[in-house]
């Protein structure tokens, strides 16, 4: 079955901004996010939006997801640009409190992301923490945050980015009876389309290119088991079974 490797983005920075680390962990230099997308495209793995790849069922073996979370004015100013020129499929996860304020999307960006293939996901009402709050509350944050959006751009929602990643199985089963889908967590790692609770990699201002390869190419852990087995079997000649 198809693999997705979903990856998370929160706000990029333009030229102005020499220092990315400076600004928050979260925040990614522009040259680095397109040093990514160059990786991605020399590795020959395709980039999909989110439904499609939950759709696709064929025996390909990895398609990669971009999400952006938080509702950034980049994520209009600067992702977009690059992404249609390169024809690129991506996810964006605005938080409705925050729309319309200083450096955040606007509504008219988000229907103008939407009319030109960008999905839209629900990023809950205001970013609370679900695991700290009140049934009637994660009720209120993700079915109002959903009805908001499905009115402004006349389509179903079925993606929650969950605010911090976090989640319990209430907040599951609150977020299914409403309608999601699915549910897009920070824990690393791939997954199925069948799955609900998704996997997502944070990609950081700390994450180098190295790093970022390394994600690319399955999960960090699984990819240093094999390179300490082949430095091993250099070792000790070939006496180790793979
Ligand atoms: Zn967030």
């Amino acid at each position: 079955m198809n693999k997705l490797l979903i990856l998370n983005y929160h706000r990029l920075l333009d030229s102005d901004h020499e220092n990315a680390s400076a600004e928050s962990i979260f925040f990614v230099h522009k040259t680095n996010f397109i040093e990514q997308l160059d990786l991605i495209d020399q590795l020959e793995i395709p980039i999909v939006s989110l439904q499609n790849g939950l759709k696709n069922n064929d025996q390909s073996k990895l398609s990669v997801v971009l999400t952006f979370d938080d509702g950034h004015a980049s994520d209009y100013e600067i992702a977009y640009p690059i992404l249609k020129e390169r024809n690129i499929a991506a996810t964006f996860f605005p938080v409705i409190s925050t729309i319309g304020s200083q450096d955040r999307l606007t509504w008219n960006q988000i229907l103008e992301l939407s009319q030109n293939q960008f999905e839209i996901g629900s990023h809950t009402f205001s970013h609370v923490d679900l695991c700290n709050s009140i049934p009637e509350e994660i009720q209120f944050e993700l079915e109002e945050s959903k009805k908001i959006i499905e009115e402004k751009i006349g389509l179903a929602i079925e993606s929650l980015a969950l605010p911090f990643g976090k989640y319990s199985s209430e907040v599951k089963r609150i977020a299914e009876g409403i309608g999601y889908k699915n549910m897009l967590t920070t824990n690393g790692g791939t997954s199925l389309p069948d799955e609900v609770l998704l996997h997502r990699w944070n990609i950081k201002s700390t994450t180098i290119i190295q790093e970022f390869e390394r994600i690319l190419k399955g999960n960090s852990v699984t990819y240093f088991v094999k390179k300490s087995k082949s430095t091993l079997k250099r070792l000790i000649g070939n006496g180790l079974r793979n």
